[in-house]
This record gives C-alpha cells, structure tokens and sequence, in this order.
C-alpha cells in the first residue's frame, strides 16, 4: 500500500470529498525501540477500551465469540473506531500480505493472527436467520450504515468521512488504518463469517495489472498512463455464498432423431427427423457455495468473471485480516441476494434435467424444484481494484487477490483504430496492385 491517501471507491467513497485538510499535526514518527530492549508488553496501547462496553449484545453469542480480538485493537469510544498501535513503536500495524501477519512497516515488529480459538465459518440457515434479524430490527435501532459518517482520526485528529457501506478506510492525512468498529460488530447486521485474506500482494498484483494493461490492443495511450491518474487498492468485497440441496419433478418430450430417405431419381436424399416421446422424472442437485458480490458499485460481470474462489479455504474472520485495507459491509444482505444464486442454481438444475431425459433433444415442459435446505455464509474476499477516469467514465479492473485473475474495462482509442483500419486499407491497395500488375505482365 503506498497511497496516502483513500483513492475514488464506488458506493462506497472515503475521500472524494473530503473536509479541507486541516494542517495537520505531523504524525508522530516514534524511533524504533533499540534492537535489544525487550518491547514493552506490559504497556497497554493508548485508549483501549474492552468491546464489550460499546458494543450493543449481539444477535448470536455464538458468532459475537468469534469474532475475537487479539488484544491487539486500540477501541476509541466515541468514534466507534478501532486501530492497531504497534506496541513497540507507536505507528500502525497492517495486514501484511506477503507473511500473512499482523505487520508494522515502520520497526517491522509483526505477530500471527491467531484464529484457533475462533469458530470456523458456518453456514446459516437463510429463512430462519433472516427471519431473527429482521425482528431484531423491527424492534431495534439499526446502525447507520448507508449515510455518511465522520469520524476523528486519534491518531492525527484529521476528520475521514466513511460514506456508503465502506468499513475499513485510512485516513487521508496521515495513512492510519481505521475500522468501523459499529457495522461488523452490530448485531442488527448480519455478521462476517469468513475472509479469504489477500494472497497476492501489491508487487504481484501490479505485474499482472502490467500485463493486462500491455495486452489491450488499442487502449488510449492516456489509459495506459493508469500509474499516474488511476487508483490501485487493496479491498475486501462482501459476498455471500450459498449452500442447497434439492430436488426436481419434471414433465417433458424426449427427441430421438432418425433419418428417412426421401423422394426418388435425382431427387432422392436423406432427412433427419425427430420422434418425440413423453418423459417425466426427478433429479436431485447439491450446491456447495454459489458466490454472490453484494455490494454496488462494482461492473458485476467483471467480478463474477473473477470466478472461481477458493471458499473452503476461507479463515474465521479477524478484523486483524482487514487492518491497513480498504473493507466494505454488504449493499444488499443475503435475502436479497438471493435471486442471483438461485438463478444460477435453476440453470444447473436444467442441465441436469437435459441429461436425465437424454436423447438428442429435450422439451422441458414443466419442473417443481424443493429446496430442502438453503443456507448462506458472509464472507470478505480481496480483490485488487484499479479505477482509471477516462474522459470522464471511470475504468474498473479487478485482479482476484487470491488467484491472481485479471478482469477488466477498458477504453478504444478511436485514433488508434482509425490509423488501423487506414493501415489495413494501404496493405490490402498495394496488395491488389501487385497481384493486377503481375497478372497483366504474365498475360
Ligand atoms: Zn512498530
Ligand atoms: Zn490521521
């Protein structure tokens, strides 16, 4: 992470607006600890609150357990923030991806993040734990999430606005990581079971960015100076995954194609028909995390090409994954999400109907499909996201953190495809030229 400052984000946008920056108070550079004094341990880091006490009782005690802290956080009470001070020096601790530690790039001190005592991800099942939540909220005040919040940097005193349904920022003065402390946690929100935490780090993603950037033909050159005028950031996205088992009824016709010879003489000549049969069955499906983005802002296709992630290996989430990273809460909960996989789910369904009714044709004249259990897991996934304005429209590439998968938009330079296509009209001129003036040579 080498911006200073939150880049452009959509739906969900720290800094593109932000408040006149205020001179702000040099952020304090601590001097490392020398090499060989013990680090203070004992010191406990500044205004450390117990969550416990600004915390509203959450929904499940079973989930609020395991979304444990390591006693890392520094919690500010009235920000409703958190932060992790690096206990030997004072500046930051991030997520560092190359290590998969809780890192400080100033002293380099850096600790595990330590999931064992915390509940794997599980699923839930969709009808009764929205039904739980949707009275809760019925009967409570739901957090703030979709407005803007401002909230004071404590470590600089700079105001950051969190807008839409951004969690995890940095703030724009001095780059301190900061955590919404009152969305992940609140109890009138569906809680974050999983993260996948960032793989590829900022050096991989940047040569693939490369790469992909150099494979577009007639890409503006102005597009191809994404380095200067785009934002490049680390983010976890918010998804949903789904689980289901079912079972389909189905009616159709079974085509099986036979060939007759038609006509006699000269016109005799074979024809393929179908004969059709009536056919009717039940199929049954399992689905194991169909993966679903709910938030807005992002090309849908995109990232739905960013497929397949590798969920099974998704880790118990710490807020200690997201520190020093762009998060965001979901845009849409699991409900309303739903639509989406259970259309995915229906197409696979129809496959496997086609295949039990075989022959080289299939009608499908009717399907019942029984779900016998629908259930969901939230989960964070990283995502590498560059946003390059181009004349006015923004530009989305996203790379898969895990993977490494590049998807992207990108501009035509209509220059460049014009000087192309003259290009091609000069060849293929000269081409008939030669070729006519060789022919009336050779006769
Ligand atoms: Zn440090
Ligand atoms: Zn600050």
């Amino acid at each position: 992470m080498s911006e200073a400052a939150p880049p452009p984000l959509p739906g969900g946008d720290a800094a593109s607006n932000p408040p006149p920056p205020p001179p702000p108070p040099p952020p304090p550079p601590p001097p490392p600890a020398p090499v060989d004094a013990p680090p203070p341990i004992d010191a406990p880091p500044p205004v450390e609150v117990p969550a416990s006490l600004d915390t509203p009782p959450p929904l499940d005690p079973a989930a609020a357990a395991a979304t444990g802290d390591s006693g890392l956080a520094a919690f500010q009470v009235t920000e409703q923030t958190r932060t992790y001070p690096c206990r030997q020096c004072g500046a930051q601790l991030v997520f560092d991806i190359a290590t998969q530690k809780l890192a400080c790039p100033s002293c380099g001190f850096s600790t595990d993040i330590d999931t064992a005592s915390l509940q794997a991800p599980t699923e839930h099942d969709l009808a009764s734990t929205m039904g739980q939540l949707r009275q809760f909220i019925a009967t409570n005040a739901a957090p703030q999430v979709t407005g803007e919040k401002e909230i004071v940097c404590q470590n600089c005193g700079g105001h950051t606005t969190f807008s839409g349904t951004l969690t995890a920022t940095r703030c724009p003065y001095c780059a301190t990581p900061i955590q919404r402390n009152d969305i992940q946690d609140a109890p009138a929100r569906l809680r974050v079971d999983g993260v996948l935490p960032f793989q590829v780090d900022e050096k991989t993603a940047r040569t693939e960015l490369e790469k992909w950037i150099n494979g577009r033909w007639f890409a503006p050159s102005e597009f191809k100076k994404y380095k200067e005028t785009g934002s490049f950031t680390s983010i976890y996205a918010a998804y949903f995954t789904y689980d289901a088992d079912t079972t389909t009824d189905y009616r159709g016709q079974r085509g099986d194609h036979y060939t007759v010879t038609v006509g006699s003489g000269e016109n005799q000549h074979t024809e393929t028909r179908t004969r059709w049969s009536s056919v009717s069955g039940r199929v049954a499906n399992t689905f194991d995390d169909i993966t679903v983005l709910a938030n807005d802002g992002f090309v849908e296709k995109r990232v739905k090409a960013l497929e397949p992630w590798p969920t099974q290996d998704a880790k118990p989430f710490s807020p200690e994954f997201v520190a020093g990273h762009l998060c965001r809460t979901y845009d849409q909960d699991a409900e309303e999400k739903l639509p989406e996989a259970r259309s995915e789910m229906e197409s696979a369904i129809e496959s496997t109907v086609r295949r039990d009714i075989g022959g080289d044709e299939q009608r499908i004249e009717r399907k019942d499909t029984d779900y016998h259990s629908l259930t969901f897991k939230h989960l964070l996934l990283p995502i590498w996201l560059l946003t390059v304005i181009f004349e006015g429209k923004p530009f989305q590439v996203f790379i898969n953190g895990v993977t490494g998968e590049v998807q992207g938009q990108r501009p035509w330079s209509k220059v460049k495809i014009a000087f192309a296509v003259v290009a091609a009209v000069i060849v293929l001129a000269i081409i008939v030229a030669v070729y006519a003036a060789s022919k009336s040579k050779s006769g």
